[in-house]
């Protein structure tokens, strides 16, 4: 897989010290909360599971799967719900935990769903990685642990098609491979 890398852009020791800076700044910010942190599937999944274990607090975790992009890699602006949370949620502090906040659509339509549908106390955002520059929904992130230019990036739970999500480290895809 690494040669379908055009470059490496955390390797494993720089990924570790972003989620270790992470959850140090969530611990302090949600002291004696009740937390509510909700992955949003897949490709948070390696994130979410190395971010956990260093967040020292009595706090819920669970799920969410909302889909907008298919096998491509171009947003298609709309937003479907495929697994919903399955704990409550209301009046409770929520952290929502995303791969990457790319136009911002995805989050602004899960964020606004949870409001509505089940009236959290709060809701932040914890996004791996930020690419503000694609940004077209009025959304940002409230900890973000790497800021990235408009590249396809996968590994570390990003994937492409379904593939390199087991990378343990996150890679520029070159673009013949997607293009
Ligand atoms: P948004 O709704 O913010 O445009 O898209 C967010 C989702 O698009 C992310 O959760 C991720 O699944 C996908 N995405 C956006 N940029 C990238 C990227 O560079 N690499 C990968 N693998 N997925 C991306
Ligand atoms: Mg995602």
């Amino acid at each position: 897989m690494r040669s379908d890398m055009e470059s490496i852009l955390a390797d494993e020791r720089e990924l570790s010290d972003i989620v270790c800076d992470l959850a140090e700044r969530i611990c302090s910010d949600y002291s004696g909360k009740d937390l509510v942190i909700i992955g949003v599937l897949k490709g948070s999944f390696i994130f979410l599971a190395d971010l956990v274990r260093r967040i020292d607090l009595r706090c819920t975790l669970d799920f969410l799967s909302a889909s907008s992009y298919g096998a491509g890699t171009v947003s298609t602006g709309c937003v479907r719900i495929k697994k919903d949370i399955d704990c409550s949620i209301e009046g409770r502090d929520v952290l929502l935990v995303e791969d990457i906040l790319d136009s911002g659509n995805t989050l602004f339509n899960v964020r606004n769903y949870l409001f509505d549908k089940y009236r959290p106390a709060s809701i932040s955002i914890c996004t791996l990685f930020d690419k503000p520059s694609r940004r077209t929904a009025d959304i940002s992130a409230d900890y973000v642990g790497m800021t990235v230019d408009d590249s396809f990036i996968v590994g570390y739970g990003l994937d492409y098609d379904e593939k390199y999500r087991n990378l343990p480290y996150v890679g520029i895809l070159r673009p013949e491979i997607y293009t």
